[in-house]
């Protein structure tokens, strides 16, 4: 993963030092990828080439991932200012876009970055980079993470050493998108890991702000879902459905069921794991596989959206796609059983 002398680099660093006002975009809902990345960039653009830098998200960041975002480093959400967020995306040189493959990952941004004038850089670990909307594109699918493909990036462009805040952050995105080095783990994963551990990152700080530091009720729901909600057909497939009620009962906040979509695949049988959660017109749908077994089709054939192989996410509209909510569980069960012969 050495990027070394690249033309692509050497095209990133003008870019980048003709530039004044970065913008630097990630998807919807942000995860722990998408925000490592983008303060990784961000503490890079302000602390080594001194560059007024902003992220800029289209939601707001969950409170179980506040702990990546750095003070001294503006972030925006566009739900909660949307006017500064058009404003900032127009007076923008130079955007970054960091784990999306697409501008339509972004949503709600998508037309402004669209109108906007700036040079627009795509830095991405999914199949299928928008180049018709981002003249320079860095895209390795072969990776563990956007964060972990940013790693290699700024290594190339340098300056030696690299900030230590935007290494831990990295590092914390990383993290995130294998699971903790459970899947999408390559040898460059390990190098990564360990020269930015070397470099001093606190690593136990991470993982306590990742894996201990839950809220009571979401580890009772974790346990309600399991013996009650979980779903297994007999092709080796598994559902669980979060309702409005149960997230209203569990007082559930964004962000607090990530993990929940893998526990099925801990079962011997289970080749395929969805997990469906009832939002506003829709449900967010997260599909996870083992290998052998494409969690991206699925996504892609029936759920408007798309991923990795084998760790995938969509939509699912009522009534566009199912009448009620509680129609869903027969549409899935379908859907599932036809998917997975
Ligand atoms: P999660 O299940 O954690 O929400 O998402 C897992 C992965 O699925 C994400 O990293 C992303 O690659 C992909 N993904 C999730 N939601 C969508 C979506 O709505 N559209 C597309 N194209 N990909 C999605
Ligand atoms: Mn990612």
């Amino acid at each position: 993963m050495d990027f070394k002398g690249s033309q692509d680099i050497q095209t990133l660093k003008e870019w980048l030092s003709g530039a004044n006002r970065i913008t630097i975009l990630s998807h919807t809902h942000p995860d722990g990828d998408a925000l490592g990345s983008s303060v990784g960039m961000g503490l890079y653009l302000r602390e080594v080439l001194g560059k007024d830098a902003v992220c800029l998200v289209p939601d707001p960041v969950a409170d179980n991932l506040q702990f990546i975002l750095p003070e001294g480093l503006p972030l925006m959400d566009f739900k909660t200012c949307p006017d500064a967020c058009r404003e900032r995306i127009a007076g923008s040189d130079l955007i970054l876009l960091l784990d999306g493959n697409n501008l339509s990952r972004t949503e709600a941004l998508e037309p402004l970055v669209s109108a906007s004038n700036a040079r627009k850089v795509l830095i991405d670990h999914h199949i299928g980079p928008d180049r018709e909307h981002f003249p320079l594109v860095f895209s390795t699918p072969e990776i563990s993470s956007a964060s972990e493909l940013l790693y290699w990036v700024l290594k190339a462009l340098g300056p030696q050493p690299l900030p230590l805040g935007c290494l831990q952050a990295l590092l914390t995105g990383m993290t995130t998108d294998t699971n903790n080095f459970a899947n999408s783990v390559y040898p460059s994963t390990f190098r990564m890991a360990s020269e930015i551990i070397a470099a001093g990152a606190d690593r136990d700080a991470v993982i306590g702000q990742l894996y201990n530091n839950y809220r009571e009720n979401r580890v009772r729901l974790f346990g309600v879902m399991q013996a009650h909600g979980l779903k297994l057909l007999p092709n080796g497939t598994a559902y669980m459905i979060l309702t409005r009620e149960i997230l209203t009962r569990f007082d559930i906040r964004e962000g607090e069921t990530e993990g929940l979509v893998n526990v099925p695949l801990t079962i011997g049988g289970v080749r395929l794991s969805l997990l469906l959660k009832e939002d506003q017109g829709h449900f967010r749908v997260s599909i996870r596989s083992k290998k052998g077994t494409s969690a991206r089709l699925l996504a892609q054939e029936h759920f408007h959206g798309g991923g990795h192989e084998n760790a995938s996410g969509g939509k699912l509209y009522f009534p566009a796609d199912v009448p009620t909510p509680g129609d869903a569980a027969a549409l899935v069960e379908a859907i599932l059983m036809q998917y997975c012969r």
